[in-house]
């Protein structure tokens, strides 16, 4: 069996103690085992900070992006020992683990494109300089320096890649060293990646560290110039917020969390329209990818009333086209959920959406293909009815993180905004209409509740990714419930790794500084 190792202070360590083991979510079978024990934390994190944060600083944006490219083309180059690693250890459908591991490149990719535009330098300025008093030679610049502590970004077990990725990329290039730990559960895939970055030489020593397991009390040694990143589930979020650090060094901390994601079909929008055929794609898609394991995915579904047995029809004869099985067994588009664990905590929750709801779908004998008897964390596709929404509480308050999802009736645009700002704070929306006046009143109803609204009209129907997909371009988080973080989003993605500082003087010596910086 693989032992996976962590890599610290810019060696290999192999945790000593009883080992964790990661299994093949579809059979069972044992495929690796790690152990965090015996790191020394502190150790690891003061290298990070002291010797990998020292050489990044001296790098420009350009020499940093050109870092990202490289990583991103050693992730790309090893695309398809990384996909059946994903496959066996995620449950991923080779699709599934296309997604994430090409989510992982493209994202590098993008921020090493995005460099070109910072080019030589290493200070980012924050707006124009500002005069501050009568005379014009005084003036305020803010200026955007890399913070000098390290980075720990803690990821969730469903995308081991593009998790990695998509927080390695705006930390690097910001200046900041990263000490990555996936999920110990699915950590095969990150470990792979890290390992094909420090074999290819591409970073200078320190800047990247893997913990290849449970965290330990890594987070007591974070400081106030450190940060935290964190996707996970929103109660681990609440012990995350609550460290010593956090509370008394002002450790600044990212979280993106739990989130009951909502696609809203128009009250325009007629069935068999191409915005209609768009909506129902997506939902299909949301609910199938990644056995509906995303943190993006539609939970809930609101559609006009008139519409809602159509609506319910149409998803349900879609999904009962899904084959659910072992994925690499032929014709298999649905895998199993990651864990037993989840297994649990989606039957759980499924349980719970029943007491409220009816099941249209999802309820009965299932046959997983291609898997032992009794074997594998298998759930079907299961859809849910809801006609009084906003007499329902557990459809607005609890994430089932599987292929679930719950279609709800709503009377008019106002009703649809109360419903969906139920969810108390969502990463995405999305929306699929054409009439002007409804999208505007809907979008700006919801948006301040979302960190994106995905708007479908008939003109863009098959050329948008659907809402489950997240882009470089724009923000990834969302307020309240989603955990109040924000990825991405371009150069924005870096403010979270540098500290706002404001230098105030003669303009000629600021403009000076800012030109060596
Ligand atoms: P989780 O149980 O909260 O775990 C997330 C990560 O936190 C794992 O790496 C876990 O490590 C680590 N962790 C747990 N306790 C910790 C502690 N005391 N100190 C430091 N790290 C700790 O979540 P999950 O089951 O992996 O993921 C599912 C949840 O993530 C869902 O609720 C989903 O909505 C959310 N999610 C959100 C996003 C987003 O972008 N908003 C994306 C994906 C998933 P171990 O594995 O070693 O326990």
């Amino acid at each position: 069996m693989q032992v996976l190792r962590s890599y610290v202070s810019g060696s290999w360590f192999a945790g000593k103690g009883k080992p964790s083991v990661l299994v093949n979510p579809a059979t069972e079978e044992a495929l690796a085992e790690t152990s965090t024990e015996g790191i020394d934390f502190a150790g690891a994190l003061g290298f990070a900070r002291d010797v990998g944060g020292a050489a990044l600083r001296k790098l420009t944006f350009a020499e940093r992006g050109e870092m990202l490219r490289a990583m991103s083309r050693v992730i790309h180059a090893n695309r398809d020992a990384l996909l059946d690693l994903a496959m066996a250890n995620g449950g991923n459908t080779r699709s599934d683990a296309k997604f994430d591991v090409d989510g992982a490149s493209g994202t590098l990719a993008f921020y090493a494109e995005l460099s070109k535009e910072l080019g030589p330098r290493r200070v980012l300025l924050d707006g124009d300089a500002a005069q501050l008093t009568r005379g014009p030679r005084f003036v305020g610049q803010h200026l955007l320096l890399p913070r000098r502590g390290v980075a720990v970004h803690v990821n969730a077990f469903n995308f081991p890649a593009w998790g990695f990725g998509e927080k390695a990329a705006c930390a690097l290039l910001a200046g900041m060293p990263i000490v990555v730990k996936p999920a110990t559960s699915t950590a095969i895939v990150a470990h792979r990646i890290v390992e094909l970055i420090v074999e290819a030489n591409i970073l200078p020593a320190g800047a990247l560290s893997l913990i290849a397991g449970p965290p330990g009390n890594m987070l007591d040694y974070l400081t106030g110039e450190d940060v935290l990143s964190f996707t996970g589930g929103g109660g681990t979020a609440a012990t995350l917020r609550a460290a010593a650090p956090v509370v008394k060094d002002s450790v600044r901390v990212n979280v993106e969390a739990d989130s009951l994601n909502s696609a809203i079909l128009g009250p325009d929008a007629e069935p068999s329209s191409d915005t209609y055929n768009a909506f129902v794609r997506d939902v299909v898609r949301d609910i199938t990818q990644k056995t509906g394991q995303k943190c993006t995915a539609i939970r809930r579904v609101l559609v006009p009333r008139a519409h809602l047995d159509q609506v319910v029809e149409d998803i349900a004869s879609r999904l009962k086209e899904f084959v659910v099985g072992n994925p690499t067994t032929e014709k298999v588009t649905m895998g199993p959920v990651a864990t037993a664990t989840q297994l649990r905590d989606v039957r759980a929750g499924i349980e719970l959406l029943a007491k409220e709801s009816r099941r249209a779908l999802g309820d009965g004998a299932f046959e997983p293909a291609g898997v032992p008897a009794g074997k594998g964390y298998f759930v079907p596709p299961t859809l849910f009815v809801q006609d009084k929404p906003l007499e329902a509480s557990a459809v607005h308050a609890h994430e089932v993180f599987g292929p679930v999802a719950t279609v709800m009736a709503y009377d008019d645009a106002d009703q649809a905004v109360t419903i969906v700002r139920r969810g108390g704070g969502g990463l995405v929306s999305s929306l699929y209409a054409d009439d002007r006046s409804a999208i505007g009143e809907i979008a700006l109803g919801i948006a301040s509740a979302h960190g994106r609204v995905v708007i479908t009209s008939a003109k863009v129907a098959d050329q948008t990714p659907g809402p489950g997909t997240v882009l470089p371009q724009s923000i990834h988080g969302g307020p309240g419930r989603a955990g109040g973080g924000e990825e991405l989003g371009g150069l924005r993605g870096l403010g979270f790794y540098s500290q706002r500082s404001a230098l105030q003087g003669d303009r000629a010596i600021l403009d000076a500084i800012v030109e060596r910086g």
